[in-house]
């Protein structure tokens, strides 16, 4: 019996974990959910964005599903208050989670969606692997006399495993991203992918491309990528250009991988304040995160597979919520996916 740590966070979050909960015991029926606060939610019951008692359960979990942590209740530009994020970033590093796959997979129904022409975005089918743990975001940093600097560090063990986690996710192609003409954790980069790729992976094909190269094939010839592997702010980046594909932020799941422990899935969205409450929000991204949860969590591709087709079927027919241009509620469009699955 498969224990999920259930944090649905703040904002949207529990509104759409209410959903992806009600998909997942619709294909599975031996999943069991244990519930805990984080991020605003648990400053406000406990002072603290993730309480012992949270990180402990989520440790001995199989797996954990998190909804969106934040929101303007708990913004503050105090030094040293406690925010809701650090609950996310505590989660990362202690379960080690230094791969980030984000599949980005536009669906035929919603390519109308989509600020770009259905002719760039057909056929679309990529997956973004950003180093989660490392890199610009995890540096030394600071500010004084009027100075401010952040640093980029990586070793070569964590471009090797972040590398080899690219090229397992990859069925023919890896594009490795960088800025090797001026950074040297580029060039280092670059010289660790290459001789991951000769060693280990030779029948994968690899390229490099600077990552001012990358933002912009993104948008002119987004089918030429199949897998992007790149450092942790590149990824950032890349990863919100490339939502647009597929019309709504609210359509993307990510896998957060790499730990010894439990992995964590989320969807890419955050805590939309501004329509949280209105039960409106598309919880579509929230939903396809439960099916990466089957399928690199549990190591349930079946089922994954059930998930992602149901909610394909679902938007064929034409459900959509706001987001998307309809008008359907967060419980419609959770109704319509269920009914595609039995
Ligand atoms: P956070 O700081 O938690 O990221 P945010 O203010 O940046 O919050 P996001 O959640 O990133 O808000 O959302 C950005 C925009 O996209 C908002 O207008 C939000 O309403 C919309 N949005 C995000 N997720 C969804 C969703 N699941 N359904 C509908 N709209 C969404
Ligand atoms: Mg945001």
């Amino acid at each position: 019996m498969p224990n999920i740590a259930l944090l649905p966070g703040d904002g949207i979050g529990p509104e759409v974990a209410v959903s992806a909960v009600a998909v997942l015991n619709a294909v599975a029926d031996d999943l069991t959910f244990e519930e805990h606060p984080a991020g605003g939610a648990a400053i406000d019951l406990h002072g603290t964005a993730l309480t012992d008692e949270a990180l402990a359960a989520v440790k001995a979990s199989d797996a954990v599903l998190l909804g969106a942590l934040g929101g303007p209740k708990w913004d503050t530009n105090e030094p040293g208050a406690v925010r809701p994020e650090q609950g996310l970033f505590k989660l990362r590093a202690e379960l080690g989670l230094y791969a980030n796959l984000r599949p980005i997979r536009p669906l035929p129904a919603l390519y109308d969606a989509s600020p770009l022409k259905r002719e760039l975005i057909e056929g679309v089918d990529m997956l973004i692997v950003r180093e989660l743990t490392g890199g610009l975001y995890y540096g030394e940093r600071g500010t004084k006399d009027g100075r401010a600097f952040d640093t980029m560090v990586y070793t070569v063990a964590e471009i090797e495993r972040i590398a080899r986690a690219g090229f397992n996710a990859a069925k023919s192609r890896v594009t490795s991203v960088d800025k090797a003409n001026v950074l040297d954790t580029s060039r280092l980069w670059r010289e660790v992918v290459t001789r991951i790729h000769a060693d280990e992976f030779p029948n994968i094909e690899l390229e490099h491309i600077l990552v001012d190269a990358a933002a912009m094939k993104l948008i002119a010839a987004p089918r030429h990528f199949e897998v992007i592997v790149t450092e942790n702010m590149f990824g950032d980046i890349l990863s919100d250009e490339a939502s647009m594909l597929t019309g709504s932020l609210g359509m993307l799941p990510t896998a957060s991988l790499g730990g010894t422990g439990p992995s964590l899935f989320e969807p890419v969205h955050g805590s939309a304040p501004d329509i949280t409450g209105k039960g409106i929000a598309n919880p579509i991204g929230m939903i396809l995160s439960g099916a990466l949860l089957l399928r690199h969590g549990l190591g349930r591709e079946a089922q994954a597979a059930a998930v992602e087709s149901a909610v394909d079927k679902a938007l064929e027919k034409g459900i959509r919520t706001g987001d998307l241009g309809g008008t359907a509620t967060t419980a419609e469009v959770t109704e319509a996916v269920l009914k595609e699955l039995t």
